[in-house]
Parts: structure tokens; sequence; C-alpha cells
């Protein structure tokens, strides 16, 4: 594995490992690796010639009272995971390496990051779809592999790559939980032991919203109270079912749905969505049951 820092390096090291017509795929991330990252670059892995990984905490998408200044790094950790699971490029930039001076262009996307995440955290999506595409435009990927677990920033990003006719596949993976049913995320490590136990607030409220729906449950007003009685102990910034295409809020799941939530747990605020009422029901779902059940 080759782990560059600069756009110069990152372009040499490029132009050496891509024989003609292989198939670059990206993973852009922020660091502080887990199993849901390792999921997204085992999915790349299969199904592309050379893998980049980016590592880059990035300012623009962190609000001024948000985590940016403690999010949480282990360089070395994640430099071993990306061997591991065979990353050919790790790219690690500092900000000025995405950023250079004189750097203008803010992309952002219209309606899409108005609700969910968009409302509490603004101009959160534009820093995140900025920095995609300046990476995108780094590493020239044919495929981009983005996880469920950010829903909404999944959502954005097709519809920022379709809109601008950006020559990248997004691929979207599933999301990696732990055998209790929470969510990996690295905000996780902020838990205190308590904070751990009532986390799983969210992924039982999840499961019990698709254990009725797949009961036969259409209404969403049904859907959302069961949810909610789940999280009577954890402080909800959002719960929400939108369909999964428009995210805009629905009243009867008959098309492919998104229950998401986001919730304060102590000082940590989580997020953990699931597909509902959907061709494709989520690969996780058993075990996201068996979490719930306990
Ligand atoms: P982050 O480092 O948090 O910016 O995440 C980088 C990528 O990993 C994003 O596409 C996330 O959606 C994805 N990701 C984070 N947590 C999980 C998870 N538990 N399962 C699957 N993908 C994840």
């Amino acid at each position: 594995m080759i782990r560059v820092s600069s756009r110069q390096e990152l372009r040499d090291s490029l132009t050496r490992l891509k024989k003609p017509e292989a198939r670059v795929g990206f993973v852009p991330t922020m660091g502080y690796l887990h199993e849901g990252h390792a999921s997204l670059i085992r999915l790349a892995r299969q199904t592309s010639d050379v893998v980049v990984v980016s590592i880059f905490v990035n300012p623009k998408q962190f609000g001024p009272n948000e985590d940016l200044d403690r999010y949480p790094r282990d360089l070395e950790r994640d430099m071993q995971l990306c061997a591991q699971e065979g990353v050919d490029l790790l790219f690690t930039p500092q900000p000025e390496d995405v950023y250079p001076p004189g750097f203008r262009t803010q992309v952002s996307v219209s309606g899409l990051t108005e609700p969910l995440c968009g409302a509490s955290r603004p101009g959160h999506f534009t820093g995140v779809t900025t920095v995609v595409a300046r990476l995108f435009g780094l590493v020239r990927p044919d495929r981009a592999f983005f996880g469920q677990k950010d829903f909404q920033q999944w959502r954005v990003i097709a519809q920022m790559v379709e809109d601008l006719a950006l020559p990248v596949e997004v691929v979207r993976g599933p999301i990696v939980r732990e055998t209790d049913g929470l969510a990996l995320s690295s905000r996780n490590t902020y838990l205190s032991a308590e904070d751990r136990k009532r986390s799983l607030a969210l992924s039982r409220a999840l499961a019990q919203a698709m254990r009725m729906v797949l009961a036969g449950e259409r209404s969403a007003e049904a859907v959302l109270a069961a949810a909610q009685a789940e999280l009577a102990n954890v402080d909800v910034e959002y719960l929400e079912l939108r369909d999964a295409d428009t995210l805009q809020p629905v009243a009867k799941l008959e098309r492919p749905a998104v229950m998401a939530i986001a919730a304060k747990v102590g000082k940590t605020r989580l997020i953990d969505n699931a597909l509902l009422a959907s061709d494709s029901p989520d690969r996780n779902l058993p075990r996201l049951l068996e979490g719930a059940s306990l």
C-alpha cells in the first residue's frame, strides 16, 4: 500500500498504478476506521482494479459548535486496516491540499439537503458535496462507495453526480452494526458505558418499525408512534419517515421509505436509519431484529 498526502504524489501514484482499462474504486472517509468502512473497502476491492481510500476530516462539513477538534483520529491503526483490506493507495491530505489558497467553489444540492440532518446542521451538506466533488476531481474514480448509515448523505451525493453528469458510479453499501444492533460509527467512541446501553434505543426503534411493516402496517403515524415509544430515554432530534427517493414525508408506506433517526445520547449525537417497505429489504434486518428483541 502506498500512502500519499499531496495532490502531486496522488497523481503520480495513480498514473503508476493505473494500467489501461483499470477501474478505480474510491472510498472517502474521515478516518478512525471500523468495520463499516472495511465493508465499503471490500466492496471496492471486489469490483475495482485499483482501490483508493481517503482519510480527511473535512472542516467544511462541521458547524462552529461541533466536534471538529475532538473528532477521533488514529492514523496508525487506520493504515493497518487499509493494508489488511488490500487498499492500493491511501490519500491522507492536509486541509491545504484539498482547499489550496484561492479555492472559491461551493457545490450545494437543493431540496434534499433541507430536512433531517440538514435542518439542524446548516451548511453541513454543502461541506460534504464540496469535498466529495473536489476529491472526485483529484482521484477521478470510476466508482465511489458510500454507506447507507448516512442515508441522506448518500442520496445527496447521488443527486450531485446525476445533476453534474460526473463520470462516476455511486455505490451504496449496507449498514454494519454491532451484534446488539448499534450502527458502527467513529463517534461511538464518545459513548460512556451507560450511554452505550442507552444508544440501543435507536436500533430498537427501527426494528420495532420494521416488525410492524413486515406484519402489514402501512400507516406512517402508527409506525412512527411505535418507534417513538422506544426512544423515551434519549434526546430525539428527529424521527421521520420519508420517501427514500425524494426525502419528502410520507403518510402511507406504499413506496420505499426510509425511517431516519437522530438523537443525542448524553453529549453524543447519533444517527441511524432503516429502509422500510422496500423491494430489497435491509440485508441487516435479521441482525437488527435480533439486537432489538433482547
Ligand atoms: P465517515 O468516516 O464517518 O465519514 O464515513 C465514511 C463512509 O463510511 C461513509 O460513506 C459512511 O456512510 C460509511 N459508514 C460509516 N459508518 C458505517 C456503517 N456502520 N456501515 C456502513 N457504512 C458506514
